[in-house]
């Protein structure tokens, strides 16, 4: 049997990028070889194997023919006699689609090398269109490499564009495609992948909610870009530059999508947006199975952004409502979350990145004071159940006062 490391090994060295993890391919073998070899077997009817020691995937070379829709409407054809060219013309990405034996020694039939050099994206052979996930995971890579001057082909876009069209994309399951996407918006220009979906038509047939803020102005006065959907491109790019966390860059994408839902006549003003939005929010997040954090905080995010945006300007009342609704007292972390989600909003603005945004220290000093207000001195003064609530919730909202008068002076 003869042994090469694949896919992203090879094309991650040939770029100089650090490899993180290796999948390798196995020419020659069978399953029973394999098991003889002490390799333990992944799936039960699927020749992929891990390695006794390393952990890492090994993979029998194998052909593969579109059986049905999505992706379980696959048949696998693995056995001693597949090359490893049958092998590679499977994958999605010629700069994917590389082999290299122990001595560094290269395959690579379908030129990855080349379009790594011209920085360009490009599907493998037209057996691209078979698995709808290819549209994700080639934006993914866009995204990825945006900042080495990488683009998709052409007429990869265009077989992107059919993929979309044709409504396999709807066969996805929704853990497949929350896969691409939680690593998608975790990279360096998330942006970018959201951007190419659009490009290719996708973004309106998985998330029609964020396609729809595309062409709806915002005013100018606070919003130079205009546009609702430059702006969300914009937000997400802030809480990437900024290292966000996943839950953040959720929110962010999400934060607007009442905009979408205003009428033309109401233009350019979106009243009532945040409550609007909601049920999209919470339709996008359950389409996708979106982690219980990162639902939880787009939701939050949505209602309350514009509460984050005036905080100095809010009542105390008001304020000790926020924190309520966030449970500062138990979730300082989301609260926090919160807060900068705000605050990439603000900085989502043309022209607007780099001026300071003091709700968020402001926002972070009401959250301190309000946990700041002990609870033993009212259990002292013997109140209990409800009314210890209430009691607490006097207090907090006396000091809230006193914390905003301080700040305003
Ligand atoms: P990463 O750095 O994100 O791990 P990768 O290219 O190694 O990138 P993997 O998901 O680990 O991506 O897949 C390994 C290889 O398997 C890919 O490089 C590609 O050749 C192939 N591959 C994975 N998923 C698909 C798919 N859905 N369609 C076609 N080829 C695929
Ligand atoms: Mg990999």
């Amino acid at each position: 049997m003869q042994i090469y490391k694949v896919g992203g090994a090879v094309r991650d060295r040939l770029l100089g990028k650090p490899v993180t993890d290796i999948d390798w391919v196995v020419v020659g073998a069978t399953t029973e070889e394999m098991l003889a070899k002490g390799f333990r077997p992944v799936g039960a009817d699927f020749p992929v194997f891990l390695h006794p020691k390393s952990g890492e995937e090994y993979a029998l070379a194998r052909t593969e023919r579109k059986s049905g829709r999505g992706y379980g409407g696959f048949t696998f054809h693995a056995s001693p006699e597949v090359t490893l060219e049958e092998d590679l013309i499977r994958r999605d990405l010629t700069i994917n689609a590389m082999a290299e034996d122990d001595q560094q020694n290269l395959t690579d039939p379908y030129h990855g090398q080349r379009d790594l050099e011209e920085r360009i994206l490009r599907h493998v052979s037209p057996a691209f269109a078979e698995d709808p996930l290819r549209v994700l995971r080639v934006a993914r890579f866009a995204a990825r490499y945006a900042e080495l001057g990488f683009n998709v082909a052409p007429e990869t876009l265009e077989l992107m564009r059919q993929l979309s069209e044709s409504g396999e994309l709807e066969a996805l399951t929704a853990e497949r495609s929350w896969k691409e996407i939680s690593r998608a918006l975790m990279e360096d220009q998330p942006q970018v992948f959201i951007q190419v979906l659009r490009d290719c038509g996708a973004l309106k047939v998985l998330m029609p909610e964020v396609d729809a803020l595309f062409g709806v102005p915002q005013p100018e006065a606070h919003h130079p870009e205009i546009d609702s959907g430059l702006h969300t491109l914009s937000v997400l790019e802030q809480s990437a530059l900024h290292k966000q966390p996943l839950t953040v860059r959720w929110a962010c994408l999400l934060h607007d999508l009442g905009k979408g839902l205003t009428p033309e006549e109401e233009w350019p003003r979106h009243i009532a947006h945040e409550h609007k939005g909601l049920k999209l929010i919470k339709a996008v997040n359950e389409r996708f199975k979106a982690p219980k954090d990162c639902q939880e905080l787009a939701l939050l995010v949505g209602q309350y952004h514009t509460h984050g945006h005036r905080a100095l300007e809010l009542k105390a009342s008001t304020l000790l409502e926020l924190l309520q609704s966030f449970d500062v007292y138990r979730r300082p972390q989301r609260f926090e979350e919160f807060i900068v989600a705000c605050e990439m909003d603000a900085r989502g603005r043309k022209g607007l990145e780099q001026r300071s945004y003091p709700q968020a220290d402001y926002l972070r000093g009401a959250a301190n004071v309000a946990r700041g207000v002990a609870v033993q001195p009212l259990l002292e003064k013997g109140f209990k159940g409800p009314e210890l609530g209430e009691a607490l919730k006097r207090e907090r909202l006396k000091a809230l006062k006193v914390y905003k008068e301080s700040a305003a002076s």
